[in-house]
């Protein structure tokens, strides 16, 4: 029988109740991997939680929002009484809240910054402290190409996720030599209900600049996520690595 990629290793994938967060949760456990869950929607993060033990993984989900210092450092502690360790952290969950620049609130930058930026940080430092300690892991954060190319519309998310691919080569930096990689993903225009709202008419326009010809799907990213947790991926750190059909190149 072949050697699953992840057996025995214990990952926390925030934002993973549904959309790309969900698929990689589900992969990583079909690859071995018990999981931790952590939603602003514990309900649909139980459903997801049910799928994964359903398939024979133990899974925990929990209620924490990123933003909250004290209830992820609340989260970490329980994955280390259940499971003893913590081997990959998945920074998914964002958020996005489009307008332009002048039509812009100040609460809609601030929320935005908070979820994506602030709580990729807050997630990072309280993973990093067990990760030292194990001397070994794996932390992939979910930027995007707007954070390399801009967005008319979405200053406040384009800058959340430029501030995102700062913060990986930064602490790729501080933690290599412990073993620790820290890997950004930058997709493009991925099929989940964050994308679903665009209007029609922006969703054709964005289409005919994929060259691949259609947008991605959740498991296109969930895969390029699981090469970068496992022991494949262990001499890249520091990257930035897209996934958008070659919209950007
Ligand atoms: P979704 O909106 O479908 O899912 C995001 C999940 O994160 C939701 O379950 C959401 O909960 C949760 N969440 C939101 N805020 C918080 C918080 N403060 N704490 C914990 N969980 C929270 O998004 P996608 O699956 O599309 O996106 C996942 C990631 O990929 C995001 O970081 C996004 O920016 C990035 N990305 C997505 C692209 C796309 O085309 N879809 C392209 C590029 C990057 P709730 O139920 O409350 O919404």
């Amino acid at each position: 029988m072949c050697q699953l990629l992840l057996e025995g290793k214990v990952a926390l994938v925030t934002g993973g109740a549904r959309g790309i967060g969900r698929e990689i949760a589900l992969l990583l456990a079909s690859q071995g991997a018990d999981i931790a869950l952590c939603d602003v929607n514990l309900e649909q993060a139980e459903e997801t939680a049910k799928e994964i033990r359903l398939s024979g993984r133990e899974c925990l989900a929990f209620k924490a929002d990123v933003t909250d210092l004290k209830s992820v450092q609340e989260m970490v502690d329980k994955i280390l009484d259940k499971f003893k360790k913590l081997d990959i952290l998945i920074n998914n969950a964002g958020i996005a809240k489009d307008n332009l620049i002048l039509r812009m609130s100040e609460e809609d930058w601030d929320k935005v910054i908070a979820v994506n930026l602030k709580g990729t940080f807050v997630c990072t430092k309280i993973a990093s402290k067990v990760m030292l300690k194990q001397r070994s892991g794996r932390i992939i954060n979910l930027a995007s190409i707007i954070g390399i190319m801009g967005n008319a519309g979405q200053a406040n998310y384009a800058a959340s996720k430029a501030g995102i691919i700062a913060l990986t080569k930064s602490v790729a930096k501080e933690l290599a030599s412990r073993g620790i990689t820290v890997n950004a993903i930058a997709p493009g225009f991925i099929k989940t209900e964050m994308t679903a709202r665009l209007p029609d008419d922006i969703q054709k326009k964005m289409l005919s600049g994929i060259p691949l010809g259609r947008f991605g799907e959740p498991k296109d990213v969930a895969d390029l996520v699981l090469f970068l947790s496992s022991e494949s991926s262990s001499y890249i750190t520091g990257q930035v690595v897209q996934i958008d059909g070659g919209m950007l190149m």
